[in-house]
């Protein structure tokens, strides 16, 4: 088994490739790299003003939807950015969820009393599911609020319970940097502490989703990265990939994975998701990553 260093994401050998299965889940970069919080550990660099990638028209979703449904995909999921930025993110919605369980990623801040309504709605509505994640960065107010912004603490949890008293049971998403910001701090059952303050604001079935922090975006790639190499995936489970069934769509086009939309070497198609479905290369130290953690963006 080898593994080679890389620098900044360029591997010296030609890295393997992914095996790709089927599509069963599709992602939209639907606000591109807009959001409206600029945290300091963004994977994707995301701000106010970053337009690397653009917002999607409304009506390439759309197109994209109509492929999906006839490739067979069994879930879709938003993410941004902050896709509640999107001006028809609601009427988006309610068109996936006419053929798709549907998941959205957001940072919660955008999400007002009417706007939970409608999200109430269009869950009671659907046959499918709608899921909403809400991101958060440490149990501690002070220290996640150092990453997303003053105040955000505080306005996630105010989101999470306007729609938990709208029946919604949304997962808190936590990217686990509390190493970067705090390397004192010893590395003990962070999942508990989560649902503690879950518990804390009266929440009876606490949901969490835990994910690794890559270094990539506002975290700069390690000297000493790792990249992978074909005798490394040889005996590997490459279904444990998330690349080995999804793919990211973004206004620019299909890439391999959620976590690698906007490298342009994870492009694999513009505006056809039938091209897209074909084994990607693992070049990127992110790769490494998935392979120790077999991480998915995925709900669970
Ligand atoms: S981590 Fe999420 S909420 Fe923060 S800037 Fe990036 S996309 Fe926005
Ligand atoms: S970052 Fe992970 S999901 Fe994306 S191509 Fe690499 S191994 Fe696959």
């Amino acid at each position: 088994m080898v593994a080679y260093p890389i620098s900044a994401g360029e591997p010296l050998a030609e890295p393997p490739r992914a095996h790709f299965d089927c599509l069963e889940t599709l992602w939209f970069q639907i606000s591109g790299t807009l959001c409206n919080l600029r945290c300091n550990h963004c994977f994707i660099s995301c701000s106010p003003d970053n337009h690397a990638l653009e917002m999607m028209e409304t009506g390439e979703v759309f197109r994209y939807l109509d492929q999906a449904k006839e490739l067979g995909v069994k879930e879709v999921y938003y993410t941004g950015g902050e896709p509640f930025i999107h001006k028809d993110i609601l009427a988006i919605l309610e068109r996936t969820l006419r053929d798709f369980p549907t998941s959205v990623l957001t940072n919660g801040l955008p999400i007002n009393d009417q706007r939970a309504d409608r999200l109430k709605q269009l869950s009671e509505g659907s046959r499918y599911s709608l899921e909403i994640r809400i991101s958060l960065d440490d149990h501690d107010e002070k220290r996640n609020d150092a990453v997303r912004g003053k105040g955000t603490f505080r306005q996630v949890l105010n989101t999470y319970q306007r729609l938990y008293e709208r029946d919604f049971l949304p997962i808190l998403t936590v990217s686990e940097i509390r190493d970067y910001l705090d390397p004192e701090e010893p590395h003990t059952d962070p999942f508990q502490k989560y649902v503690d303050l879950l518990r804390s604001i009266g929440v009876k079935r606490p949901r969490v989703k835990i994910i690794p922090v890559f270094e990539m975006g506002m975290l700069p790639i390690p000297d000493q990265a790792t990249a992978l190499s074909t005798d490394m995936m040889e005996s590997y489970d490459h279904s444990l990939l998330q690349c080995s069934a999804s793919r990211m769509v973004a206004s620019d086009g299909i890439y391999a994975c959620p976590i690698l939309v906007g490298e342009e070497k994870a492009r694999m198609a513009k505006g056809s998701l039938q091209e897209a479905l074909k084994p990607c290369s693992l070049y990127h130290a992110a790769c490494h990553t998935c392979y120790l953690t077999g991480m998915t963006c995925r709900n669970f």
